[in-house]
C-alpha cells in the first residue's frame, strides 16, 4: 500500500514528488508517456528563477527529479493504463500491474496538439516550438510563423510579433474561433500578416536540422508555396491527459480537472497538479508550485486521517 502515487513526471509530478519524499511520505511517481512534460521539448529554459543564464529544459526537469530521487521518492517507467477511483485505498494499473495507494496526485499535464507532419515531428526544438513564451526569445530578429485561429494563436501572434521581424499567422479557414477583441489586435498589429484558407503541407528542411520555411498550400485554390521562416509556433490547441479517469474526476467540456480549491478535485484523496487543470498559465514555475500545494495536501490529508 503506498501513501501517495504521483501521475506524471514533469515539472508539477516531480517537485510533488520532493515535497511528498521530504514528508517521509517514500512517493511513487510513474513517469508517464512523454516523461518530463513540456519541458523535456524545449531547449533553453531562462524564466525559471535561480538560473541567471538560463537552463536546458530537460536538464532542469531531470535536476528536480534527481533532487526528488535524493529524498528517497521511487520512479516506474510507463504510464498508468486504467484506474479505479470509486473506493480507497485507489486502485491504479501501471502497465498491467494494479498498485494501491491512499492518495493520488494527478500531474499528467496536457500535451501539445501537433499537425502530425513527420517533418514537423523531427523539428521540435530546432525551430519548431508549440510554447511562444520559451521560445519566442531566441527569434529576435527572425521570421516566425504561427499557425491555428483561436485565442492562443491570435495572444502568441502578438507575443511573438515583440521579437520576430515579421510575424505570419496561418489558419486553414477564414472563420476564426479566436474572440474579437483578440483577433482585432492581432489584425491591427503591423507586424502580423494574416494567411486564411492555408494549410501547412511540410516544415523544411529536416536534413538541415533546423526549420528554413513552410510548405503551404491554399485551400480553395490549391496553389502550393514555399514561405522562408526561421521559427515555426504551434498554437492548435492543448490535450488534457485525463482519459484514464473518465467518468471518475470532475472534468470541464475539454478534459480539463475541474478544481474543487487548492489543489482538490471531486475525489476526497485524489489532487491535482500543473497543466491537467490549468489552461491558463502552464509555465514551468507555475507547474512546480502547483506540485508542491498538492503534495502539502496529501501530508495534511493523511495527516487528519492517522497515517
Ligand atoms: P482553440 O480555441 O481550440 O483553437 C484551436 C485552433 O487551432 C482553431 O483555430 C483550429 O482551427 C486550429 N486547429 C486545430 N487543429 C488543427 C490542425 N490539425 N491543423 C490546423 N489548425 C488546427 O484553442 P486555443 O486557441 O488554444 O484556445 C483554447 C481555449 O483557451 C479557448 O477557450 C480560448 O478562448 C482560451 N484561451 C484564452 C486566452 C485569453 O483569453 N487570453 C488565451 C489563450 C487561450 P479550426 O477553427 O478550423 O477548428
Amino acid at each position: 500500500m503506498r501513501n501517495v502515487v504521483i501521475i506524471g513526471s514533469g515539472c508539477a509530478g516531480n517537485t510533488a514528488a520532493i515535497y511528498a519524499a521530504r514528508a517521509n511520505l517514500k512517493p511513487l511517481v510513474v513517469a508517464g508517456h512523454e516523461a518530463g512534460g513540456q519541458l523535456s521539448l524545449t531547449h533553453l529554459v531562462e524564466n525559471f528563477p535561480g538560473f541567471p543564464i538560463g537552463i536546458n529544459g530537460p536538464e532542469l526537469v531531470e535536476n528536480i527529479k534527481l533532487q526528488a530521487q535524493n529524498f528517497g521518492a521511487e520512479y516506474v517507467h510507463g504510464s498508468v493504463i486504467e484506474t479505479d477511483l470509486s473506493q480507497r485505498p485507489f486502485r491504479l494499473n501501471i502497465e498491467g500491474d494494479w498498485v494501491e495507494t491512499r492518495t493520488v496526485i494527478v500531474a499528467s499535464g496536457a500535451s501539445a496538439r501537433w499537425l502530425g507532419l513527420e517533418s514537423e515531428q523531427k523539428l521540435i526544438g530546432r525551430g519548431v516550438s508549440s510554447c511562444a513564451t520559451c521560445d519566442g526569445f531566441f527569434y529576435r530578429g527572425k521570421k516566425i510563423m504561427v499557425i491555428g485561429g483561436g485565442d492562443s494563436a491570435m495572444e502568441e501572434a502578438n507575443f511573438l510579433s515583440r521579437f520576430g521581424s515579421e510575424v505570419t499567422l496561418v489558419h486553414r479557414r477564414d472563420e476564426f474561433r479566436a474572440s474579437k477583441i483578440m483577433l482585432d489586435r492581432a489584425r491591427h498589429n503591423p507586424k502580423i500578416k494574416f494567411m486564411t484558407n492555408t494549410i501547412v503541407e511540410e516544415v523544411m528542411d529536416p536534413s538541415e536540422h533546423k526549420v528554413t520555411g513552410a510548405r503551404l498550400r491554399n485551400s480553395k485554390t490549391d496553389e502550393v508555396w514555399v514561405q522562408e521562416v526561421d521559427g515555426f509556433f504551434l498554437a492548435i490547441g492543448h490535450i488534457p491527459n485525463t482519459k484514464v479517469f473518465k467518468g471518475q474526476i470532475e472534468t470541464d467540456a475539454e478534459g480539463y480537472i475541474l478544481s474543487k480549491g487548492g489543489a482538490r478535485t471531486n475525489i476526497a484523496g485524489v489532487f491535482h497538479a500543473g497543466d491537467v487543470q490549468d489552461r491558463v498559465y502552464r509555465q514551468a514555475i507555475t507547474a512546480s508550485g502547483a506540485g508542491c500545494m498538492a503534495a502539502i495536501e496529501v501530508e495534511k490529508f493523511l495527516e487528519a486521517e492517522g497515517h
